[in-house]
């Protein structure tokens, strides 16, 4: 069987050899509760602090302020409901974004039923949102913005420090889900004045089934599950050791390889997106041209049906999205294209590619001839298309 030709990194990672090296005791030999006071015990929560350190040191907290949960949707929920229920003394108005990953809007949908308000904040055609509609919308009830780091759809990259001004100034907290961000941008929530940030192992070549929530110093954020005091009484449950050791490991090594990772990706993001361009016609670029995620292309084929190119693709054994993988399964087109303005059948047509670790530029090759000749297929078969072309003669 020929090897998959993997672009879709933005969905999921592989867990990197090192990671799972350093995860594998945990499942056997080092199998103790975090809480047990034995020594395997303790040394299972040495491990688990070890790991909150390595997440501190990538983002610039104090390991006091790490909160290990159960995936990147989970963080993203303790970061909306419980700081919601937490200020409700002080006000019921949070303001977020219409491009958000569910996870946002669906708690942000829960709280609207529970007597909340939530302005979705419009973005522009690029997807980077417009900081004065931001202060606008701003009230004397407002006790959250929640924006997020890096689009997972199409990789627009918000004005974090901006806006992170801009809640600094009119002391209100401030969330950004950064699960796409993490191991592809440098995330420093001093300096940002991030006061909560949400990550997820399994998008930077760790596992999946644990994500961790940067909350600051201070700020008061209610749990949402009753049980054991874990994790400082915020996330009850016995800790997932072998998958927050993998976390730890992981974030460390991408923070590492950082600025090396992300001029990789950008070179094959850069020339697949220039192959594209120069052998098919009628295609649409989504998302900011610069500031993107350096390994996410999105692009939008027109008179092609982007699930028809991704089951075409798999038969040459190519992996990757015509959407978030989140909502496969859904024939309704993307929210995050139709917010940035793109019709019904633009937001179908649409391809998303994200590179990674293991992809060269042989493999982008492949992935572009495969599309020329798929393409053109589709489009051949296509009524649509057939007209348009009569008509053009
Ligand atoms: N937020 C964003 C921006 C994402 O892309 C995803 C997953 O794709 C999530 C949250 C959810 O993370 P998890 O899969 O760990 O629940």
């Amino acid at each position: 069987m020929n090897k998959i030709k993997y672009f879709d990194h933005a969905a999921t990672t592989s867990v990197k050899e090192e990671v799972l090296k350093e995860m594998l005791p945990y499942f056997s030999i080092e199998y103790g509760n975090a809480s047990s006071i034995y020594s395997i015990g303790r040394r299972a929560k040495r491990s688990i602090d070890e790991a909150r350190r390595r997440v501190a040191i990538t983002i610039n907290s104090e390991p006091k302020e790490i909160y290990f949960t159960g995936c990147g949707s989970e963080s993203d929920n303790i970061a909306i409901k419980g700081i919601a229920y937490a200020n409700k003394d002080k006000g019921n108005h949070i303001i977020t974004t219409k491009i958000e990953h569910h996870a946002i809007l669906n708690a942000c949908k829960t709280l609207e039923k529970e007597g909340f308000s939530v302005t979705y904040l419009n973005v522009d055609k690029q997807g980077v949102i417009n900081l004065q509609e931001l202060e606008n919308a701003i009230t004397n009830k407002t006790i959250l913005i929640s924006i997020m780091f890096a689009n997972n759809e199409i990789g627009t990259i918000e004005p974090i420090e901006e806006i992170g001004k801009i809640a600094k100034k009119y002391n209100i907290l401030f969330h950004t889900d950064g699960v796409q961000a993490i191991g592809n941008a440098k995330i420093d929530v001093k300096n940002m004045n991030i006061d909560l940030l949400s990550m997820s192992a399994h998008k930077f070549y760790g596992p999946k089934g644990v994500g961790a929530l940067y909350i600051k110093n201070g700020v008061k954020c209610n749990k949402l599950q009753d049980g054991g005091h874990q994790e400082k009484d915020l996330r009850a449950g016995t800790e997932n050791v072998a998958g927050i050791v993998g976390l730890g490991k992981a974030i460390q090594i991408s923070c590492q390889n950082l600025h090396k990772y992300n001029t990789k990706l950008v070179e094959l993001r850069e020339y697949y997106i220039s192959q594209i361009e120069k052998r098919i016609p009628y295609i649409k670029i989504n998302g900011h041209r610069e500031k993107r995620l350096p390994g996410n292309a999105n692009i939008s084929f027109k008179f092609v049906d982007g699930e028809d190119l991704l089951l075409n693709l798999d038969a040459k054994g190519i992996c990757a999205s015509s959407g978030s993988a989140c909502s496969t399964g859904s024939t309704n087109p993307s929210h995050v294209l139709l917010a940035i303005g793109l019709k019904e059948e633009e937001a179908r047509g649409a391809l998303r590619v994200t590179f990674g670790e293991e992809n060269t530029i042989e493999d982008v090759e492949f992935l572009v001839e495969s599309l020329v000749e798929i393409v053109e297929r589709l489009r051949n078969m296509s009524p649509e298309y057939l007209e348009f072309v009569k008509n053009k003669l």
